[in-house]
């Protein structure tokens, strides 16, 4: 008995050791004041480092090269923190702080903190936030995307501020910048709208920017550089080659704020692609250099974990890294009036982070949207039941999650790239669309066990669901559909994109799509793009002008989701009672019954067909009153009507 105690003591106590690192004992901070406190006669500078037992403010002249005019010794004060108060108007200084620990002084690093920074990011700046709004500013307002605003109304387009005017073709003058995509009115040479407008003439209702915090992949004294942007150095500031003069820390912030501002007036919203699961640098980095090892997740043997698959992940569970992201993007809110955000690898963080993230930004922005990648690149440490993936969606509050069985139900998987979908001609996915069609939730009709990936409903509300085909990871789909079936032509081909198009906006939960491909963008068969420059990536405006009538279609789509709250259920218990899948039909095609009278909708009946094979396929349907939804030409025969192969129809009745 006794020794079965000692055992049972032993366990406990490595269970605990396994939950409990040493940094649970570091004092948590509780103010609201890290970073500047900018002020004319005296400026205020906290950092929190627990561990350290000496702190230095570093003030320059310059935001690059040259040495400190002045160190400041920091005080120790509450929580961990240390802070330094000097005297005078500090306006257009740079700074760094470092720490001494264990007798070893740290790296000077920027401010974590920190809202503005000089050229690449190595110091910050001290300035006053007013300085930086542009005219009206403080009437800015976000614009309303639908009558009452639910995430099920919004229609996101994701796109990377560089590729979008960077191009000969755009127009634009200020290519590649904040400021060239708020300029409004740009044309190809066939006359035809670029950049904003082009967005404006669509109708989408947001624009999901790939990241423009400052990051560190692209050499800001450079021209003519390029990459995505997900590796984070100073969270709270923007991307310095994005602005008409990297070396002023106001200017990108002024030119950004701009941008939101001719965003909102055009009646468009902005959602943030942020990355707060790794950071560029880990030895090096700002957070690390200040309190070592305390942001990132260790493996058992105390090497730094990897979940995200590039070099670190961070520990969103530790309350001073759940505090910083909580702030983070609280200020992208207030300070740029941000409406939305994209959680990059949102699999990497605990839920209860997550969940506070939703309900502290909901109090503020009720509209606001939330969605996030509910996956990882790797193994955590963190056990998966304590993070944001996929199958947890039902226990996040108000973050949708992107859907991959849709996604690859459509046009294939995205690690094979022979593989097909179901706009493709694989019948076998076709019980994923019906699956993605009710935005993963349950329905009686939905076989589970035939969905590509989940085996269970893991939405409660279409609302936490994001539908989409494609976006900027992997083959672009104009790419995907001619890798996977290189002997179709190319009609056929725009008749396949089409028809994913067609699935995507007609199917329930929130819709995505990505830059260019309304009008056939290729990437030239690159698979992964982030680093490949403007040769691959920018947007040819000219195929706006080729491939008119693709781009016409999909416009045409966007009109018919906005006009039709059937398409926009905001229930799981709506869809499964007001939406009823045909039975008994080939494999390859899927069609199914909205009951719009029961949902608000001006049309009582909406009857939609996807055909994924090769033949047309004549579906029973009485005649009576059904009238085509697009310019789709109607074909009746024997009780049957035609759904045209690689196509799809839309009927409804008033
Ligand atoms: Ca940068």
């Amino acid at each position: 008995m006794k020794k079965y105690l000692l055992h049972l003591i032993v366990l406990l106590m490595v269970q605990q050791a396994a939950t409990q690192t040493p940094f649970s004992r570091y004092p948590v901070y509780t103010g609201s004041d890290l970073g500047l406190q900018y002020g004319e006669r005296e400026s205020v500078f906290r950092i929190w480092s627990p561990t350290a037992t000496a702190a230095q403010l570093q003030l320059y002249r310059e935001g690059w090269g040259g040495d400190s005019y002045t160190v400041v010794p920091m005080e120790s004060s509450v929580q961990g923190t240390w802070v330094a108060k000097v005297k005078g108007n500090l306006k257009n200084v740079f700074y760094t702080v470092r720490v001494q620990i264990n007798g070893q002084w740290s790296d000077a690093v920027t401010d974590p903190y920190a809202r503005a920074a000089g050229i690449n990011g190595k110091r910050a700046l001290v300035l006053d936030l007013k300085d930086t709004n542009p005219p009206g500013w403080e009437r800015d307002i976000s614009p309303a995307f639908s009558a009452t605003n639910q995430p099920t109304d919004a229609i996101v387009y994701e796109m990377h501020i560089r590729d979008a005017t960077i191009h000969s073709s755009s127009g634009v003058q200020q290519k590649g910048t904040f400021a060239g995509l708020a300029e409004l009115n740009t044309r190809n040479a066939a006359g035809e709208t670029t950049g904003l407008s082009h967005l404006k003439e669509m109708g989408v209702t947001h624009i999901h920017l790939l990241p423009f915090y400052d990051y560190n992949s692209v050499d800001e004294t450079q021209t003519g550089q390029y990459n995505w942007g997900y590796d984070p150095v100073n969270y709270n500031v923007p991307e310095g080659s994005y602005s008409t003069n990297a070396a002023d820390g106001l200017t990108r912030i002024r030119e950004l704020k701009q941008m939101i501002q001719t965003f909102h007036a055009s009646g468009l919203r902005v959602v943030m692609d942020v990355v707060y699961n790794h950071t560029a640098l880990l030895d090096k980095s700002n957070f690390n250099q200040l309190v070592p090892g305390y942001y990132y997740r260790q493996k058992a043997d105390g090497s730094f974990s990897d979940a995200t698959a590039c070099g670190n992940e961070t520990a969103s569970e530790r309350p001073m890294f759940r505090k910083f992201m909580l702030e983070s993007v609280l200020y992208w809110v207030k300070e740029y009036h941000i409406d939305g955000f994209r959680f990059d690898l949102m699999g990497v963080h605990d839920i209860e982070t997550m969940n506070l993230i939703a309900d502290t930004l909901h109090k503020i922005k009720p509209d606001i949207l939330l969605y996030g990648e509910g996956w990882t690149a790797g193994e955590s440490p963190l056990p998966e039941s304590e993070r944001a993936v996929k199958k947890n969606a039902h226990l996040l509050k108000g973050i949708a999650v992107f859907s991959d069985d849709i996604r690859d139900g459509i046009k294939g998987s995205v690690f094979n790239i022979a593989d097909r979908g179901f706009a493709t001609g694989k019948t076998a996915n076709t019980e994923s669309i019906k699956f993605g069609v009710v935005a993963a939730c349950a329905h009686p009709q939905v076989h589970m066990d035939a969905v590509n990936y989940s085996k269970v409903p893991y939405a409660k509300s279409p609302a936490q669901v994001i539908s989409y085909c494609e976006c900027h990871d992997n083959n672009i789909l104009w790419d995907k559909i001619a890798l996977s079936f290189p002997e179709a032509d190319e009609a056929t081909r725009v008749r396949m994109q089409q028809l994913a198009y067609t699935i995507v906006l007609t199917s329930q939960g929130i819709s995505f799509l990505h830059a260019g491909s309304e009008f056939l963008r290729s990437k030239k068969g690159e698979e992964n793009s982030y680093n490949k420059g403007d040769s691959i990536n920018a947007i040819d405006w000219q195929l706006k002008t080729i491939h008119k009538p693709v781009w016409r279609y999909v416009q045409s789509l966007i009109r018919l989701r906005k006009a039709h709250p059937a398409f926009r259920m905001r229930t799981a218990e709506a869809i499964a009672r007001h939406l009823r899948f045909a039975e008994n039909l080939p494999a390859g095609v899927v069609a199914y019954t909205l009951d719009g009278a029961a949902v608000g909708d001006a049309w009582k009946q909406v009857w939609v067909a996807y055909n994924g094979t090769a033949t047309d396929q004549w579906l029973p349907m009485e005649r009576g009153g059904w009238k085509a939804a697009l310019e789709q030409g109607l074909q009746w025969q024997e009780g049957k009507v035609r759904v045209p192969a690689w196509g799809s129809l839309i009927l409804y009745r008033e």
